[in-house]
């Protein structure tokens, strides 16, 4: 299970960040990155991540100040208007166990191109 208390500076996200391993970037500032998931669940299926070594978004919104939130957020709409997703598209972040996260570095996903279907996996 992944530990989203402390920081793990060898996270794949942060190997990313720090060109260890590629990715297939869409947009980068002095704040966010942003590139392709390597395994497509539509589409287009982007991840959207901080510089900042942040958790998940429990760790972001406790300690990142105002600033770094608004910029983030307005980053995410700018992403996904260079993406064309005129008929829409969907942006989630998982947290922890019961959200599935499965990198503990914050990133958003935006997936769109397709109907990304029901809101949550049906149960079997
Ligand atoms: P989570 O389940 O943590 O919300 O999502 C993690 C995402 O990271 C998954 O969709 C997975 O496909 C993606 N991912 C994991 N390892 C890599 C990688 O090395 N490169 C890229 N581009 N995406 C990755």
């Amino acid at each position: 299970m992944i530990n989203i208390q402390n920081y793990d500076k060898n996270n794949v996200f942060a190997k990313i960040l720090r060109k260890e391993i590629p990715s297939d970037k869409i947009y980068e500032d002095d704040f966010v990155y942003a590139f392709k998931d390597i395994s497509a669940q539509a589409p287009t299926h982007i991840l959207v991540i901080p510089k900042e070594p942040f958790c998940s978004f429990n760790d972001f919104y406790e300690k990142a100040n105002d600033q770094t939130i608004l910029n983030m957020i307005r980053t995410i709409g700018k992403i996904t208007k260079k993406l064309n997703l005129e008929d829409g598209y969907r942006i989630i972040t998982n947290v922890g166990k019961h959200g599935g996260q499965e990198v503990p570095h914050l990133h958003f996903h935006i997936l769109g191109g397709e109907s990304i279907g029901p809101l949550v996996a049906t149960k079997n």
